[in-house]
């Protein structure tokens, strides 16, 4: 459960996402959604010709967690190069959100780290991946 000054934060946080919104001619395009909670994540990302993340964006709906934490992403991604930001931990970014979640809130929280994953690499980073 959420402590008070946590939950404040959040809901300010939701009522001020600044990375929420569309990038025109973004490089990576990707979009999933979380059916448990109805969240989705759609994220546009552009790249400078060098591989940095100029720009990361998302646009969607869904609970309090899953926008605050895409917003979030977004600042953790913008200027590194995509490789970097490509191995993120699951960890590290939950760590950096800083909430205790409980499962369900989890995926909440991860629908947009997810999303990018796929997103940046092209493929799914569950096991479903097949081999040539
Ligand atoms: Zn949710």
């Amino acid at each position: 459960m959420f402590d008070d000054l946590y939950y404040e934060y959040l809901a300010t946080r939701y009522k001020n996402l600044k990375n929420k919104g569309v990038i025109e001619n973004a490089d990576i395009v990707y979009e999933d959604g979380n059916p448990t909670c109805g969240d989705v994540i759609r994220i546009y990302v552009k790249l400078s010709p060098e591989g940095i993340i100029e720009d990361m964006k998302f646009d969607g709906k869904g609970c309090t967690i899953s926008q605050v934490s895409a917003d979030i992403l977004a600042d953790i991604v913008k200027g590194k190069r995509l490789e970097e930001a490509q191995k993120l931990e699951k960890g590290d970014f939950i760590n950096e959100l800083g909430i205790d979640l409980s499962p369900i809130r989890i995926k909440c929280a991860l629908l947009s780290y997810k999303v990018f994953k796929m997103g940046a690499y092209g493929v799914k980073v569950d096991d479903e991946r097949v081999d040539d």
